[in-house]
């Protein structure tokens, strides 16, 4: 399979003033954008297929180096911009809003480990809510890695990367997490990836 740039799941200006159209015309634009183009090039020489994105990083991660890297990315991206949404942020609903409080014990608990989690993750890379063994948890991981290659279901994730929050936060990426939380998760994302955990 071909790696491929989805469009944007909402205008490029939607999400500001907490993320600007000027992020993601480089975020998503070039960011996101060289992964694919790089992707592909590897891809044509690797010799692995996929019928899925996520099955794609699964083989990709037993080559390893620039191949895992760049498809990597590209699910990371595309999990990222759908992890956020205009109508997004606040406190959830639904049966994410219920396993938060079982599993975190409140919804302001979960949002101080999210945001911990994202500050703690030293350089790049992404912080995840995941669900593993039947339980919500806070997941860390470096520069492309996720999930997807440690058995557990990805639910939501905020890119941590500086390219990220350079441009509308500049070095404060504590801000930058309480904003994600706040203002832009998508819980209907989130409902939707506890339905195929
Ligand atoms: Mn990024």
């Amino acid at each position: 399979m071909k790696l491929t740039l989805p469009a944007l799941p909402y205008a490029p200006d939607a999400l500001e003033p907490h993320m600007s159209a000027d992020t993601f015309s480089f975020h998503h634009g070039k960011h996101h954008n060289a992964y694919v183009v790089k992707g592909n090039e590897l891809l044509a020489d690797a010799g692995i297929d996929a019928d899925s994105l996520e099955a794609l990083v699964v083989e990709a991660a037993k080559v390893g180096g620039a191949l895992f890297n760049n498809v990597g990315q590209c699910f990371n991206h595309e999990f990222f911009w759908n992890s956020m949404s205009p109508n997004g942020g606040g406190a959830p609903s639904g049966e994410i809003a219920a396993r938060i409080d079982a599993d975190f014990g409140s919804f302001d608990n979960f949002k101080k480990e999210f945001v911990n989690g994202g500050v703690t993750q030293f350089g790049s890379g992404w912080v995840w809510l995941v669900l593993e063994n039947g339980k919500l948890k806070i997941a860390k991981t470096a520069n492309a890695e996720s999930p997807l290659t440690a058995g557990a279901t990805p639910i939501l994730v905020c890119d941590v990367w500086e390219h990220a929050y350079y441009l509308d936060f500049q070095n404060r990426r504590p801000d930058f997490l309480t904003s994600f939380v706040e203002n832009l998760a998508n819980w209907d994302f989130a409902n939707s990836n506890l339905t195929k955990a």
